[in-house]
């Protein structure tokens, strides 16, 4: 692994036929390794430079060839991180001296992940690129927790939506359409949304959704120590205190998370958990 804190030195080089190089957005899904893609997986396969960040699992990255470079833009604690720009500032520069680039990103690359910004980075820097998709936390956690995210009966939308906190630092909050997240019929799963769970049950129950609605959290879905915890719109917070839940997880808020019961004992079996 090449940290950013150190110069990159790259072992691999396919810059030899000169003119730009390219970049393969690419969705490493939630965990599992079984549930890239084909087309994820052959990509890994024959990469030669891979830049990736926290999500990715280990045993994603285990398909990556030992001789192709790997590059952590992530953060890690007491290392220096890449901004967003610096990620894509970062991206542009090798794409430019000719190589063709792997950047793996957990789940799908659109969903939540700033692939868009990283789109948007390279068309404006010219750079050729593709996008591979993934499977986003939502649908790894549904399979692997035995809750549907639609059903006839419960709910006919889904909605994801970030917890994350956004604004000046002396004013940060949840900035969300706490009315439309707040209807009947739906599910709603948000990503990021640990930390501000406080705020996320009391907004949704501030805009008429009851306190009694069946509510999960899902930790590490698809991966080894998935645990999912399952309680009510109101209880949410507390659930995550005395279960000392920890990133990555989901929380998923509706009438569909009552399911787990009759259905969570047979996901396991659906999901190869390693
Ligand atoms: N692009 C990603 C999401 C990136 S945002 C995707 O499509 O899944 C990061 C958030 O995704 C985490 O904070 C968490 O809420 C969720 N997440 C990602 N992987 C997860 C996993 N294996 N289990 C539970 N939540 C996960």
């Amino acid at each position: 692994m090449t940290l950013l804190s150190e110069p990159l030195q790259f072992s691999s080089d396919d810059t030899a036929t000169g003119g730009v190089g390219h970049v393969t957005l690419v969705g490493a899904g939630p965990g599992d390794p079984d549930l890239l893609t084909v087309k994820a997986a052959n990509a890994l396969r024959n990469a030669t430079l891979v830049l990736y960040d926290n999500l990715v699992s280990k045993a994603v990255l285990e398909l990556v060839p030992a001789s192709a470079d790997r590059v952590y833009v992530g953060k890690v604690s007491g290392h220096h991180s890449l901004s967003q720009t610096g990620i894509i500032e970062l991206m542009v520069r090798l794409a430019k001296g000719g190589r063709r680039l792997l950047r793996l990103k957990g789940g799908d690359p659109y969903v939540f992940g700033r692939g868009g910004e990283e789109a948007q980075g390279l068309v404006a820097a010219g750079i050729p690129f593709d996008v591979i998709p993934g499977i986003s936390a939502a649908q790894g956690a549904a399979a692997a927790s035995g809750i549907p995210l639609t059903h006839r009966d419960y709910a006919e939308a889904l909605v994801l939506a970030t917890g994350h906190l956004r604004g000046e630092a002396d004013a940060r909050t949840v900035d969300l359409d706490w009315a439309q997240l707040a209807r009947p019929r739906q599910t709603v799963v948000i990503y990021m949304g640990v930390a501000t769970l406080p705020v996320i049950s009391a907004q949704l129950q501030a805009h008429g959704l009851s306190g009694d609605t069946p509510a999960a959290i899902i930790e590490r879905a698809t991966l080894p120590g998935q645990r999912t915890i399952v309680g009510t719109l109101a209880t949410l917070p507390e659930i995550a205190r005395t279960h000392d839940v920890r990133a990555p997880a989901l929380i998923m808020i509706g009438t569909v998370v009552s399911l787990h019961a009759e259905l969570g004992e047979h996901a396991s079996a659906v999901i190869g958990c390693r």
